[in-house]
């Protein structure tokens, strides 16, 4: 089975502003449509089963109607997982009542939302995520992130969150590390109690064979995860370049969707 963990859609009405919005702040051209027809139809296109939908919001106050659409998308192909702020009064209530209309898991974006995940104010929701739930979580900075700007989830703050919930299940996204892939080997890479998906946006292959395959073999390819950032990434592009990789095609299997569907019981 195919699965991208990681991906962006919004509703129909809202669809076209949000990705004018993306593809201007992050700089990259959009491959798809980032609606639900529109990766349902990339998905068949790319031999993608499933993907997961990241939940992410700027305010506070949109988090509960963000939510409430991620619920209602729900089906075979779709995998929609909340968005928390760190923010609202009640975190882990919000996850409760995720868990309880069948969502499997959280994002949490500490870059977009200026937290630090390793700050006890967000301890609360980590046992109520307790150990069924996962978290995928935004690890390094952004590629136009300025000299002196904060980066509030650098790998080691993921792995001082880590620590302390050794039993969560954690996904850190861009091989833990985005445009800090160096911090990541020595402090993220190849540790226990943390898988990383393969988001690097605008491609994939921008990483070099050489980069993905050292960075797979030290993690552990059963503990890496297909993720792309659709609509800024092609699924097919990025799937591809996974399966020329020179490491056994077992793994590749594992990594492009056997390992996610483990972990959350797909
Ligand atoms: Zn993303």
């Amino acid at each position: 089975m195919r699965i991208d963990v990681h991906t962006h859609i919004s509703p129909d009405r809202i669809a076209a502003p949000v990705l004018e919005g993306m593809t201007e702040t992050f700089g990259y051209p959009a491959v798809g449509i980032n609606t639900v027809d529109g990766i349902k139809s990339h998905m068949k296109a790319s031999g993608v089963d499933k993907s997961v939908v990241l939940g992410v919001v700027d305010r506070v106050e949109h988090v509960q109607v963000a939510n409430d659409w991620l619920i209602t998308i729900q089906d075979d192909m779709l995998v929609p997982f909340g968005a928390i702020h760190p923010e609202m009064e009640n975190m882990a209530g919000e996850a409760r009542r995720l868990r309880e209309a069948g969502i499997k898991g959280i994002k949490l974006h500490p870059m977009m939302n200026k937290f630090y995940p390793d700050d006890p104010k967000m301890f609360p929701l980590y046992e109520e995520l307790g150990e069924d739930m996962v978290l995928e979580i935004h690890s390094g900075r952004f590629n136009h992130t300025k000299p002196g700007e904060t980066i509030y989830s650098p790998p080691n703050r993921i792995m001082n969150m880590i620590r302390q919930f050794p039993k969560m299940k954690v996904v850190a996204l861009h091989l833990g590390g985005f445009y800090m892939l160096d911090e990541a080997e020595r402090e993220l890479i190849g540790k226990s109690n943390v898988l990383i998906d393969t988001t690097w946006p605008p491609a994939l292959k921008e990483l070099g064979s050489d980069t993905l395959t050292n960075i797979v073999n030290k993690h552990g390819p059963d503990k890496v995860c297909f993720g792309t950032d659709f609509p800024l990434a092609d699924m097919a592009k990025d799937s591809q370049f996974i399966e020329s990789l020179s490491i056994p095609d077992a793994a590749k299997e594992r990594m492009l969707g056997e390992n996610f569907r483990e972990l959350v019981g797909l």
